[in-house]
């Protein structure tokens, strides 16, 4: 029983086999997943995924990539669509320094009025950060996020990073990085986080763990991460699978949709 707290099983990369890609996720255990919409074409698709199979569950927000083309209409939507019973947080959102499409002050006004809907909507969030740490700390401080709570998903930061999260109500999120062998941090985050604090998760089609590694991901491969927290903690797999399905449910207020 595994929960992928993120999936783009919405993106084109699926568009010919998705059918058979969540069946091999439910023979692989995966009980339930989170559809990450980041612009009108995912957000839609992602609506119409959490309509058609009762275990999957959305997630909707303005990637900060393309925070330039955001228009107020664009958050106005995604307000509307958040009333639905399904989408269970707001993202991903966040700062990516990494690409220069969307100038830094762009990215930080977007994710701010962001993190502002989603404390209106009480609803948690879902951040993206990629060379961007300090800013994104600053602005979930600055913006006391804490409220709104959420996750710091596919976490590529230090341990002390980690806890500082933690303290402002976030949990962290591993995905397929630490089963790499050269993964030093996520390795030491998935030792030192507590499992109460951990999730886990495939971001596909992008990151597959270990050995699928410059493939193409699906959730089917969530075992695999869960498998080498297992490892790195020294504890059973099924532990970390059941405690990180129970920290996922906790967080997106799921009772038992499906
Ligand atoms: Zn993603």
């Amino acid at each position: 029983m595994l929960f992928d707290t993120h999936v783009h099983i919405n993106d084109e990369a699926f568009k010919e086999d998705l059918e058979a890609t969540i069946a091999r996720a439910r023979a692989a255990g995966v009980e339930k997943m989170i559809v990450v919409g980041f612009d009108r074409p995912t957000i839609q698709k992602a609506m119409a995924l959490i309509d058609q199979y009762p275990f999957l569950y959305a997630a909707i927000g303005w990637h900060p990539v393309d925070a330039i083309d955001m228009k107020d209409e664009d958050l106005d939507w995604i307000e509307s669509l958040a009333h639905h019973p399904k989408v269970v947080a707001i993202g991903e959102i966040g700062l990516d320094y990494h690409w220069d499409k969307s100038p830094k002050e762009v990215q930080q006004e977007v994710f701010r009025r962001q993190i502002r809907l989603a404390k209106k909507l009480d609803l948690p969030i879902i951040i993206h950060n990629r060379e961007a740490t300090e800013d994104c700390v600053q602005i979930l401080k600055e913006e006391n996020a804490q409220e709104a709570g959420g996750i710091m998903h596919c976490f590529s930061g230090s341990p002390e990073t980690a806890k500082e999260c933690i303290k402002m109500n976030f949990y962290i999120s591993l995905g397929g990085p630490v089963t790499f062998k050269n993964a030093k941090k996520p390795k030491e985050v998935a030792a030192e986080v507590p499992l109460e604090k951990l999730l886990v998760e495939t971001d596909c089609p992008y990151l597959a763990p270990h050995p699928y590694r410059g493939k193409r991901n699906e959730p089917a491969y969530v075992k695999l991460v869960a498998e080498q927290i297992a490892e790195i903690k020294g504890i059973p797999f099924e532990k970390v699978a059941e405690q990180t399905m129970l920290n996922a449910e906790k967080l997106f207020r799921i009772k038992d949709h499906a």
